[in-house]
């Protein structure tokens, strides 16, 4: 994603209610759905130095900030000198509790902490077995290993890029003891399914909601299903704070833990010991900030609709380009009520573009204007689980046969993942904030690609 927030830095930011230099770019074409694809089909690529198909769009810069009704909280804590955790972190935590409709959250410094140690106050450590998804983003693979425990990789569904439930059972062994259920990309995970085997083999569930604020399963927001949810806030997720992270439950007892390992071990809640001073546990700290939750708060306000409008505008795109003969996109399960749409994904299938590689789509795709990537690689073959198992730590905690990198991959084979990794592009959330012309200029740069596929492969690209 650092990759094109250059591009779109380059590019002037369109404001919300600056829609009228738009209107004055559609009077020239006609607007009607798929037939001004079709027009803009004709055209030449702008890979071979057409014009672009959507040259006007300007994509809804990120994060999204408005002096005027965000700044007079954080202005206050400013000026306070209150600046290390007190009210203002609290008000966050209780609004994005009953935001998510759970109990409890405890913010932290960011995602990645936040799953590190969820993990290591349910208990889970050095022999224990995680089962991980090899779709997702690297920290949820080293909030595993961080605590000395070993992910275990389950390959996905290559329709909804999620763990794929069918595939759970076959990689649990005695030493199981959760699942990570990573709601990549913002779209949430067969839950039903994943909690049916948990409790089947008596496995916790963390979910991974990083990428997956407000999201929903079955009317219940991702995060609050398993036994502890963790979110993000990092400035490219779609709560933006800059850093910052959460962890959500229902169960008090586990974040007065998480709250008390987060604050140096100290006593908290129900997190005492039959001493009333002094340290309970071996904690570190992991203290969110007031100016942050200030931040955080104003975000929130804007998070009800910005999800609505993600979710408008990714179903519309999707009926805009599922029947271009090559491209697949992203499928729900059944009972996904809400997507958070932190990423657009979409498979490209090259036969349906006469062999042009995905490579060259890309960089077909972003000369007409439009940033996408070609998102994750697989997490289960990468150098640092080698570094990890070579480390003294993890020889003094598992066999030698548990740590043979050659048995691990043979045991860990992802193929579904592998092909999806080969196969995905990616849109980013804050394209899906523009408006539904926006959505018609990307379907049409794709069918003009698709319509001028022979020409482009002249290019030399493969
Ligand atoms: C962003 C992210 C994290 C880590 O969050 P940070 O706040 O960046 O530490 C973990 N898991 C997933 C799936 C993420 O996208």
């Amino acid at each position: 994603m650092n990759a094109f927030s250059s591009k779109l830095s380059r590019r002037t930011f369109l404001k919300q209610n600056s829609l009228a230099g738009l209107g004055v770019a559609l009077a020239s074409t006609s607007v009607t759905a798929l037939p001004m694809i079709g027009t803009k089909a004709a055209q030449v690529p702008a890979v071979l130095g057409g014009p672009s198909a959507w040259a006007e769009v300007k994509w809804p810069v990120w994060p999204q900030w408005n002096p005027e009704t965000d700044e007079k909280q954080l202005l206050e804590v400013v000026r306070s000198g209150i600046w290390s955790r007190a009210d203002v972190v609290t008000q966050f935590e209780k609004e994005w509790a009953a935001a998510l409709g759970v109990k409890r959250c405890l913010a932290v410094v960011n995602g990645t902490n936040a799953l590190v140690t969820a993990i290591h106050q349910l208990g889970i450590g050095a022999g224990d077995e995680v089962l991980v998804p090899p779709y997702t983003f690297i920290a949820s693979v080293s909030s595993i290993l961080s605590n000395g425990a070993m992910p275990v990789f389950v390959d996905i569904d290559a329709e909804t890029f999620q763990i794929d439930p069918a595939k759970i059972e076959a990689r649990i062994t005695p030493r199981t003891k959760a699942i990570l259920a990573v709601h990549i990309l913002g779209l949430p995970v067969d839950m039903d399914r994943v909690m049916g085997i948990a409790k089947k083999h008596k496995l916790l569930v963390i979910e991974d909601a990083c990428q997956a604020h407000l999201a929903e399963y079955d009317q219940k927001k991702v995060g609050s299903i398993g036994d502890a949810g963790c979110f993000s806030f990092q400035n490219s997720k779609n709560l933006p704070i800059g850093e910052g992270g959460a962890i959500v439950s229902n169960n008090d007892h586990f974040i007065d833990l998480c709250f008390s390992y987060t604050n140096f071990g100290n006593p908290y809640g129900s997190a005492v010991g039959t001493v009333s001073t002094g340290a309970v546990m071996q904690g570190t700290k992991l203290r969110f900030s007031e100016y942050q939750a200030a931040i955080g708060l104003a975000q929130m306000k804007r998070l009800y609709a910005q999800t609505t409008t993600r979710n408008e505008n990714a179903e519309y795109l999707k009926s805009l380009i599922k029947d271009i003969p090559g491209i697949v996109p992203y499928k729900l399960y059944d009972k996904v009520t809400r997507g958070a749409f932190h990423l657009f994904p979409f498979r490209y299938q090259k036969e349906g573009f006469k062999g042009l590689s995905r490579e060259a789509f890309l960089n077909a795709l972003r000369a007409e204007g439009v940033p996408c990537s070609s998102g994750y690689t697989p997490l289960n073959t990468q150098p640092y689980l080698k570094d990890t198992f070579d480390s003294e730590n993890y020889k003094r905690m598992y066999s030698k046969e548990m740590l043979d990198i050659n048995r691990y991959n043979e045991q860990n084979k992802c193929p579904v993942n592998d092909k999806v990794c080969s196969e995905a592009v990616w849109l980013t959330q804050n394209m899906l904030l523009g408006t539904k012309d926006d959505m018609k200029a990307i379907a049409s740069a794709i069918e003009k690609i698709h319509h001028n596929v022979d020409k482009i492969k002249t290019l030399g690209q493969k």
